[in-house]
């Protein structure tokens, strides 16, 4: 593998170029929109995925083909794998780009989750709310991240979205946490530490490694990430959400790619997930995820970014910036990592 095309040029797909590039690759980058990523990489096209000549050329110029953006149409996906393989694979894709096949999937490996179920209309919400109880929070099946597309459901009316959603019953969790798990094209399995993920507003605001939870939750955190990741017979880097509560581990959903809550790796492993993606889906060999320091990840969201010339000052202080444009609320615009030894 030479080159490898990417689907999605945000901050991930740029962060996935910067590692490809240390190990002599090229990325080739594919965004419907303005594509931050496009400085760093080898070459970006800039075109709707209903594009199916630039689709083409995309996929002739590269070896494998990878995402940093699970939503991508299903007949772009299609054209694409009828030129090249794409990995993380097809059904990896499908499970996790829909919340209710996600959950179907993760039961049916013997993994729990929050209970949930199907709400396709307003009757089917309000029967839903009554089996499952109060809190709950409505989901849209699809598209949603950073919380966007949730609504919670507590004391007054359940009103219906219109969109297809699921309803999940709240979960009286005590912490959370993730672990970004790869798997290589030979099947071997490495996990990073679990961090412990705090978010704000729905978005992530901080990962801590260590988490500081006991060994045994550590333990069933990364063989529940190990066994998603075999289940679906995954190449690439997973990032698998947990809540933490008193009966054991529940999974809050996966992430077929890269996540934000792995951007501690950069500064406390020797290969970070973004060089391990890369070297599954170039069937390279893993590298070597153990981490050697303790790391704090706090994500600089909208006006954070004036922050920058103090953390810039910092010791200890390693500063990522995406190089978008103008910082909106919320908007994710780069992140630290306070590493420590
Ligand atoms: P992202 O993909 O950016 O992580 P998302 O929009 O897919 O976010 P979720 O991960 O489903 O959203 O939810 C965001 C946060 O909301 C969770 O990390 C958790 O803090 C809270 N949350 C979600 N579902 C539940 C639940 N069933 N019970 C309690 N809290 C929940
Ligand atoms: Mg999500
Ligand atoms: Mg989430």
């Amino acid at each position: 593998v030479r080159a490898i095309g990417i689907l999605g040029g945000g901050q991930l797909g740029r962060m996935l170029s910067v590692a490809a590039s240390r190990l002599g690759l090229r990325c080739h980058i594919y965004e419907p929109g303005a594509a931050p990523a496009g400085d760093v990489a080898w070459r970006v096209t800039t075109a709707p995925y209903e594009d199916t000549d630039a689709l083409r050329a995309f996929a002739d110029s590269v070896d494998v083909i990878t995402y940093e953006f699970e939503n991508v149409p299903t007949a772009a996906l299609d054209l694409l794998e009828s030129i090249r393989p794409i990995r993380p694979n097809r059904r990896a894709l499908a499970v996790s780009q829909d919340r209710l096949t996600e959950k179907t999937f993760l039961n049916g490996i013997g993994l729990a989750t929050a209970p949930f179920a199907d709400v396709p209309t307003q009757a089917d919400l309000d029967a839903a709310v009554a089996a499952i109880g109060r809190p709950a929070i409505l989901k849209t099946r699809r598209m949603g991240y950073d919380g966007k597309g949730q609504v919670r459901i507590s004391d007054g009316p359940a009103e219906w979205t219109g969109a297809p959603s699921v309803l999940e019953g709240f979960v009286d969790f005590s912490a959370e946490i993730s672990v970004i798990v790869a798997r290589g094209a030979d099947g071997q399995v490495a996990a990073f530490d679990p961090g412990l993920n705090v978010h704000c507003d729905g978005i992530l605001r901080t990962t801590t490694v260590p988490c500081g939870l006991p060994a045994k939750i550590v333990t069933d955190a990364v063989l529940i990430a190990g066994r998603i990741a075999n289940a679906l017979e995954y190449v690439g880097v997973l990032g698998v959400e947990l809540f933490v509560t008193p009966a054991g581990l529940i999974v809050n959903e996966i992430a077929p790619r890269v996540h934000n809550s792995g951007h501690w790796t950069q500064g406390g492993c020797a290969v970070d997930q973004f060089e391990q993606h890369i070297r599954a889906v170039a069937g390279l060999p893993l590298g070597d995820g153990r981490r050697y320091a303790d790391v704090v990840m706090e994500n600089l969201i909208g006006d954070d970014l004036d922050r920058v010339p103090d953390l810039l000052k910092t010791p200890n202080v390693q500063v990522h910036l995406y190089g978008k444009g103008a910082p909106r609320p919320g908007r994710k615009m780069g992140h630290v990592n306070r590493i420590a030894r």
